[in-house]
């Protein structure tokens, strides 16, 4: 079968909101409009608009895929076929615990709509999740949501977008009315007014600007043309000179400038109400990119090393990405996964460039709002999950086998909070192992390790809530009994100097001997650095043969700690001499040598312990302002910003980790329940000395 919508008509977005934000009820009018004006297009099934209506109701919405498929076509176009969209909703989960899913889905989409709370503005997760869309380069749009909430404040949400996330974002809409009186939208660039009817908005009729809006309409058209013309030299120039240029000027420069993340356009509406979601699909049309807009995607041949590129072409080699693998309760693995390059065939054989092991593609099927399709094949640019693959994880290539490529996979944090468990039974035993591995698989945030001294299985993740979560899924859905610990913290340790030793493992007893014989310098790394090992051996005193072992020793030893049983972070290690024995020198010998010489250089290099720090951000009403702000700094908070919303007061900190354990209950005696947080991980901290001995000292017990 061949392609039904040229890649320049595909746009592959997702919606990204703080929750409560409204993303929810954002992509319900999405797939509403999206599925009647499909609708209406076949004209030969005779559906009328209400009838869909009908069904609709009694089926449901499902916006739970990790994509799901839409048509659109944009309004102006009036339902011309030849103009129809064909658009993957990649979906975005709202909680914090979950940023990082954000961060996998962040590397799959190509452009964002970010949904605002027109009464709360830019929240403090918007600000991260903003962060992630800059660090993928992702073009986006931003929509103010809820204008009609009491308290809606359109302008002061668009200095808080300005203040804390871009001053390159503009409006290209202006709200007609705010609050209970909130009732259309302006489209600054068309000068054009629009209201909402029908039963859920979907008539859009067309009305004269309001008299008392003409005057601000000309305004920020000026402001937004001014802004436009500004990213285009040979527009500016004309422009300057007193030229207008027409519409289909400005809305092709303003997308060429939203696609080089230049410009943000900033919309307006309130889905609730259903105002202004098709001309937020408009926009997305309009302003975001199509999969033919990106950079060839980049990755590592496995076979030599070498940087690659395919282009997103359906005649390139494949090169496909796994982001997400969902149990499905009716066909069991669903592996969502993008095509980058060329044609995902079913029935094909497919390389896993990550694990080098081939995978049969079976079936192929693409969600919808409320049905699945199966799917012969899914071209460059396209999505679609495949059924019941066994050994792909998130994160994995699936390409041409005579083309292997490895695209970069999903950079995930580092779980900063643990817990053991414990089966209740022998036969709870083995389905937890099988539960935990199948967890882990879907949630690359999740990990799984055993304590090797006390033979206890510990997990490690986000934060309290993902962990309840995920034994909750344990207990539910694989139907496992577990005794469940206290939550620890993920500390880990690090060096602030530098230091050098030497490590020796020589047995010479008769017969073979063992001969190893190190000598390492370590240095501390910026933060979040990792480990970095340079083999810096001049002159064979070492032979190469070795140097792996030698690594690995490192390694292991790194992963023991020094200090206090932590894994040691955040640091370089160069081997730069040693000696070697023709007979008794082993890889073993080696490696026992380099764990000694480490563990040795560490302890020189003067150890400390770091901890995770928290970004949280409280809210309260003044009454109780001094108790909660007391409170924070009683668990080493560091206020970072005080501030208010109407009437309530907010308050930015950063906490460690450890001490914010029950902090919620807190919050709710000292409030009286009126107050609420939220939180994130923000960055890894050195513990200060005090602490650090209790937690040292503790750990020994
Ligand atoms: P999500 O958590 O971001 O998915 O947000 P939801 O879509 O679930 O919305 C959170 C709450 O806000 C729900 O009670 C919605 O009914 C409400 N909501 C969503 N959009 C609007 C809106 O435009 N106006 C108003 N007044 N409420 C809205």
């Amino acid at each position: 079968m061949p392609r039904q919508y040229p890649i320049e008509r595909t746009r592959d977005i997702g919606i990204i909101a703080h929750i409560d934000a409204g993303k929810t009820t954002v992509s319900e009018r999405v797939l509403f409009y999206t599925g009647v004006s499909h609708k209406i297009g076949e004209v030969h099934t005779g559906d009328t608009v209400m009838d869909w209506m009908e069904q609709e109701r009694e089926r449901g919405i499902t916006i739970t895929a990790a994509a799901t498929t839409c048509f659109w076509t944009p309004t102006y176009a009036k339902g011309d076929k030849n103009q129809e969209y064909r658009i993957n909703l990649i979906d975005t989960p709202g909680h914090i615990d979950f940023t990082v899913e954000v961060k996998r889905s962040m590397r799959v989409l190509d452009g964002a709509v970010v949904i605002f709370d027109g009464v709360a503005g830019v929240e403090p997760q918007s600000e991260t999740n903003w962060r992630y869309a800059d660090e993928y380069g992702v073009p986006r749009m931003c929509f103010i949501n809820k204008l009609d909430r009491m308290g809606a404040n359109f302008e002061h949400d668009l200095t808080s977008i300005y203040e804390r996330l871009t001053p390159n974002a503009v409006p290209i809409q202006w709200p007609i009315g705010l609050e209970d009186k909130f009732e259309g939208v302006i489209d600054l660039l068309a000068e054009k007014a629009y209201h909402f009817e029908g039963e859920k908005g979907e008539k859009i009729i067309e009305i004269p600007i309001p008299e008392d809006y003409k005057e601000i309409v000309k305004k920020r058209r000026h402001e937004l043309v001014e802004k436009i013309a500004e990213t285009d030299d040979k527009l500016l120039h004309e422009y300057l000179e007193g030229k207008e240029p027409s519409l289909d000027v400005l809305k092709k420069a303003l997308r060429v400038a939203t696609l080089k993340v230049q410009l943000v356009p900033i919309l307006c509406g309130s889905a609730l109400k259903n105002k202004g979601v098709q001309l937020m699909l408009d926009a997305v049309i309009d302003y975001l990119p199509s999969p033919a807009d990106l950079l060839p995607v980049k990755g590592i041949n496995p076979t030599n090393h070498a940087e690659e590129m395919r282009k997103p072409e359906d005649s390139e080699p494949l090169a496909a990405l796994a982001f997400k693998i969902a149990a499905d309760p009716f066909v069991g693995t669903l592996t969502f996964f993008r095509v980058y390059s060329g044609v995902l065939k079913r029935g094909s054989y497919v390389l896993n460039a990550k694990k080098n092991s081939q995978e049969r593609i079976g079936r192929i099927v693409r969600m919808f709002a409320n049905h699945r399709e199966e799917a012969e094949e899914i071209y460059a640019g396209d999505l679609g999950a495949i059924v019941g693959l066994k050994d792909t994880t998130t994160g994995d290539s699936l390409v041409d086998p005579d083309h292997p490529i490895i695209l970069e996979s999903i950079k995930f944090p580092e779980p900063v909070i643990s817990i053991r468990i414990e089966p209740k039974t022998k036969a709870d035993q083995e389905k937890m192992g099988i539960a935990l591995h199948r967890l882990s698989d879907e949630d690359p945030t999740f990990r799984v390790s055993g304590d090797s001294e006390t033979g206890e299985t510990i997990i490690a993740g986000m934060g309290e809530l993902h962990l309840e979560i995920i034994v909750d899924r344990m207990k539910r859905e694989f139907n496992v009994g577990a005794n469940v610990g206290r939550p620890q913290v993920a500390y880990k340790e690090t060096i602030k100097g530098k230091a050098e030793a030497e490590g020796k493992y020589i047995r010479q007893s008769g017969g073979k001997g063992q001969y190893g014989h190190v000598r390492l310098r370590v240095e501390p790394l910026e933060r979040g650095k990792g480990f970095e090992f340079i083999d810096d051996i001049k002159g064979g005193v070492i032979p190469q043969e070795f140097i792996p072992a030698i690594e690995k020793g490192v390694r292991e030893a790194l992963a023991k700690g020094v200090l206090a049983g932590y894994q040691m972070v955040d640091m370089q290690v160069t081997l730069y001499d040693g000696s070697f024995h023709e007979v008794d020198s082993s890889e073993i010998a080696f490696k026992i040598a380099s764990a000694m010489a480490l563990q040795e250089a560490t302890k020189r290099a003067k150890l400390i312990l770091l901890e995770p720090v928290m970004k949280v951000q409280v809210i309260t009403p003044p009454d109780f302002l001094g108790d909660v702000t007391g409170d924070l700094s009683s668990r080493r908070a560091k206020i970072t910003a005080m501030g208010e919303r109407g009437t309530i007061k907010v308050i930015d900190a950063t906490v460690p980790l450890a001490e914010m354990f029950g902090y919620v209950t807190n919050l709710r005696s000292m409030s009286q329940g009126r107050g609420s947080y939220n939180m994130e991980f923000s960055h890894y901290d050195e513990v200060p000395s005090n602490v650090a001995l209790q937690i040292i000292e503790g750990k020994k017990k």
